[in-house]
This record gives C-alpha cells, sequence and structure tokens, in this order.
C-alpha cells in the first residue's frame, strides 16, 4: 500500500463502478466507505450474463458506446485497458476466460467468483462496507460533503462518488436515486430509456407462435428507414419478441421510440436463401410434393408453427394444396419469410431490461477525472452516466474503467 492520502471518500453504490472504485482508492491509501442499499453488494454483477458475468471484451472501441457524447469514454478506455482490467483481476485473485470473438468471462464461469473477489478485495483493503444504506441526499458545507439517508451521517467526506447505476432491473437495486442526487448539484439528467431488452409488438401474431426460436436476421426499420441489420437468435413472446438479435436492435429501437419515432423491425426467417432461389425452389417443391398442404411445405423449411401463422398472415390458407401454388402467392410468402414486418409499440420496460440509455450528461463531467464540473470533489462513475454500451461485456468495462479512473482521482488530487 502507498503512503496513506490524506482524503475520505464515500463511495455511493456497490457495483461494478464502485467496488472498482472503493478497492482503488483504498489501495491508494484513502480511506474509503461504500455505501449500498441493497442487503448485499454487487447484485447486478451476480446476475450478469446468464450467471456467468460477461465481465469484459478484448475488442473495445468508442464505436461500442452509445449516448450524447460517446467520445466521453475515449480517455477512460486508454486508461484503463482490458489488459489491465485482466492484471487488476488477477491481482484480486480472479482469472479470465477469454472468447475467440472478444468476450471475456471468469475462468470459473461463475459470475459468483467475480462478485466474491471484488467484495473481499474491498475488506482486505480496509473499504468500510455499509449496506442497507440508502443515500437520499449529499449536502456540501465548507468543501466537507454529508450524506443523508434515514438520518444524517456524522462523518464528513473530501470526495464523493456517485456510482448508483441506472434504473435497469429495479429487482436488483436499479434506481434514480442517483439522478436526483446528481440534479442537486445543478447537474443535466437526459432523458432514461430501457436499452438490451425485449419488444412488445403491434401484431396479433407473435402470441400465436409464442415460444418460437430461430436464427434470423432482423432489420431495424426508423420511420421506415432502414437503420440497423443483425443476424441472431430471435424468440416470439406473448408479448412480442426477444433473443440477442433483438436485445442489440434494441438500444437504436428504444431511444427512437422515447423521441416518438415510428419503429419496424423487418425478419429473415431464412437469410440463407435469396428471394429469387426460395422461389423457384417453392414452386418445384409445390409440383413434385403437390398433395402436400402449404402449411406442411412450408414446415420442411420453417418450424411448424411458424409455418401456418406465416401463411395465414400472408392471405394463403394453411390447407390449401400445394399443387395450387401460384407464382404470385409464392411471391407473398417469400417475401413474409424475408421480411416479415412488425411495428414495435415499446419496449419490455426497465425491469427487464439489462441497461438504461440516458443519465447523467457527460457534458458536465470532466472525461479525463470523471469529476464534476459543477462540484468540486463530486466524482460519478458507471452507468448513471450517459454512456451505455452493446451487449458483449462494453458495459461492465466501461463500470470498471471510469470507477478505476475517478478512485484514482479522488484519491490522489490535491484542490
Ligand atoms: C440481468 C443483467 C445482466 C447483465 N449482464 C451483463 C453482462 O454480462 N456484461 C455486461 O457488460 N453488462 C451486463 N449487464 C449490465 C451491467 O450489470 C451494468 O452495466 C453494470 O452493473 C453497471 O455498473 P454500475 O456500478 O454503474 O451500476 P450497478 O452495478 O447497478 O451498481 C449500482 C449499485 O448502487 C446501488 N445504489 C443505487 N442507488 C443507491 C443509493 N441511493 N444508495 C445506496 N446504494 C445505491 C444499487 O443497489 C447497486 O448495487 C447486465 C445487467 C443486468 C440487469
Amino acid at each position: 500500500m502507498q503512503n496513506k492520502t490524506p482524503f475520505t471518500i464515500a463511495i455511493i453504490g456497490g457495483g461494478a463502478a464502485g467496488l472498482m472504485a472503493a478497492i482503488t482508492a483504498a489501495k491508494e491509501g484513502a480511506t474509503v466507505h461504500l455505501y449500498e442499499q441493497n442487503i448485499a453488494l454487487a447484485k447486478k454483477i451476480l446476475a450478469s450474463g446468464n450467471g456467468r458475468c460477461n465481465i469484459s471484451n478484448a475488442r473495445l472501441s468508442t464505436t461500442d458506446y452509445f449516448g450524447e457524447k460517446p467520445e466521453f469514454v475515449d480517455f477512460c478506455l486508454k486508461n484503463f485497458t482490458f489488459e489491465q482490467l485482466q492484471k487488476f483481476c488477477k491481482s484480486i485473485g480472479l482469472f479470465l476466460n477469454l472468447l475467440d470473438d472478444g468476450r471475456a468471462y471468469p475462468l470459473s464461469n461463475e459470475a459468483k467468483s467475480v462478485a466474491l473477489s471484488f467484495e473481499s478485495a474491498a475488506k482486505s483493503c480496509g473499504v468500510q462496507l455499509f449496506t442497507e444504506q440508502t443515500v437520499t441526499r449529499v449536502e456540501k458545507t465548507e468543501a466537507k460533503f454529508y450524506l443523508h439517508g434515514e438520518e444524517k451521517v456524522p462523518q464528513a467526506y473530501d470526495r464523493v462518488l456517485i456510482a448508483t447505476g441506472s434504473e435497469a432491473a429495479p429487482q436488483l437495486g436499479g434506481s434514480a436515486l442517483g439522478y436526483a442526487i446528481a440534479e442537486s448539484f445543478g447537474h443535466t439528467v437526459l432523458a432514461t430509456y430501457p436499452s438490451l431488452v425485449q419488444l412488445h409488438l403491434d401484431s396479433s401474431v407473435h402470441e400465436k407462435i409464442s415460444g418460437a426460436k430461430l436464427e434470423a436476421e432482423v432489420t431495424l426499420y426508423l420511420n421506415g428507414k432502414k437503420e440497423q441489420t443483425i443476424k441472431g437468435d430471435i424468440l416470439f413472446t406473448k408479448y412480442g419478441i426477444s433473443g440477442f438479435a433483438i436485445l442489440d436492435i434494441s438500444q437504436k429501437a428504444s431511444q427512437a421510440l422515447l423521441n416518438y419515432e415510428r419503429v419496424s423491425i423487418g425478419l429473415d426467417l431464412l437469410p440463407l436463401f435469396d428471394r429469387q432461389a426460395l422461389s423457384t425452389q417453392l414452386l418445384a417443391l409445390s409440383q413434385s410434393l403437390g398433395g402436400y398442404t402449404m402449411a406442411t411445405l412450408l414446415s420442411g423449411l420453417l418450424s411448424i408453427k411458424i409455418a401456418a401463422t406465416l401463411l395465414e398472415d400472408a392471405k394463403v390458407e394453411p390447407s390449401t394444396l400445394a399443387k395450387e401454388l401460384s407464382i404470385k402467392t409464392a411471391k407473398q410468402i417469400v417475401s413474409k419469410i424475408k421480411d416479415w414486418r412488425f411495428e414495435v409499440k415499446e419496449t419490455h420496460g426497465f425491469k427487464h431490461a439489462e441497461v438504461s440509455g440516458g443519465g447523467v450528461s457527460t457534458a458536465e463531467v470532466n472525461a479525463k477525472s470523471m469529476e464534476s464540473l459543477k462540484c468540486k470533489g463530486l466524482y460519478f462513475a458507471g452507468e448513471v452516466l450517459d454512456i451505455v454500451g452493446r451487449r458483449g461485456g462494453y458495459n461492465f468495462h466501461f463500470a470498471w474503467a471510469s470507477g478505476y479512473l475517478a478512485a484514482k482521482e479522488m484519491a490522489n488530487t490535491k484542490f
């Protein structure tokens, strides 16, 4: 441990950003108190990556992030790279497994290892942990900060880090309190919206095929204009549609819904076929297997559930005999298979979202220190800021990197 810095630091939020900041500041010798509203720390870490925690990504770039000023992440990512995270994790006893596509997981493949390593490191560095302590207000008097919860905390702090995360997943501690604290210091909070979230469709179809899962190419249309195409799993549900490809397009879809844009998706259920080849194939089969119904004919290409519903939606009676298939009807069916359009009504909401877009405006935070430009000694890290990443470990990496940067500054910068 280095020479003790004279600073006493309060960190609000015991998630990824708060834990990284607490360990880093304590290692620098600061006195660190960490406040967490939940009964236990790191609830989102524990629930992340389907219990495996996609902790980071070896291929990090600013283009993996969104917000009003995505370039805000530049310094942070350069200052704390994936390799530095890997080294840091090793120093606290946590080994990582790097997949070919760049995603990193704990070697144990268990999110529990991540939560346990970070919590144990914080304790062994001397961080004082206060769980079940919701901070509702922060007050600054003569260069000292005071925290308020149910009661005022008597301890005066030199610096405060707001690492309260976002409203996503309230069941795991998602909360808007950090935004209110930021606003009380004059910060602007940009409208928040759920991201990496399932979508609700305006259709009578999805309910009928609820449970059907397939690999498809999903195209997002905003006000009728093509915006993004992503290939991956989709899953029809009672409320609409889910799956990795849907989560991936949800960032832009949700932001557009917030701005009252018309949002729709087009599903290509058979991306390996082009329209002409599919049409020719269907017509040929309709002759050689003319005694089949159209539903049976299509079920050799698509799931049975989807085949019948898609035919109905294309205004083709599923029990029609294949031999009756005309060129025009074949085109109608192919159009649905290659571009099944659905209007998106809304997202599945913060409760089901992995992250939130919007948050504390990065225009009012120093990107090289994470310090507030409105109030000396006040810092921000993690998802509370108007930065949201793609799926693939990017959100955690920003939390680690911004927590690390803020901690170094809080522990060492003299005013
Ligand atoms: C189900 C799920 C799966 C995910 N999987 C991944 C993944 O695999 N990879 C990835 O990169 N990202 C993933 N994410 C996103 C990732 O969890 C977040 O981006 C990350 O946790 C943000 O870190 P943070 O420290 O900013 O906020 P959080 O981890 O949310 O931590 C904030 C903490 O502050 C506490 N808090 C809030 N307000 C107060 C207050 N007023 N007083 C005291 N405490 C307070 C909260 O209880 C919480 O513990 C997932 C999210 C969810 C919900």
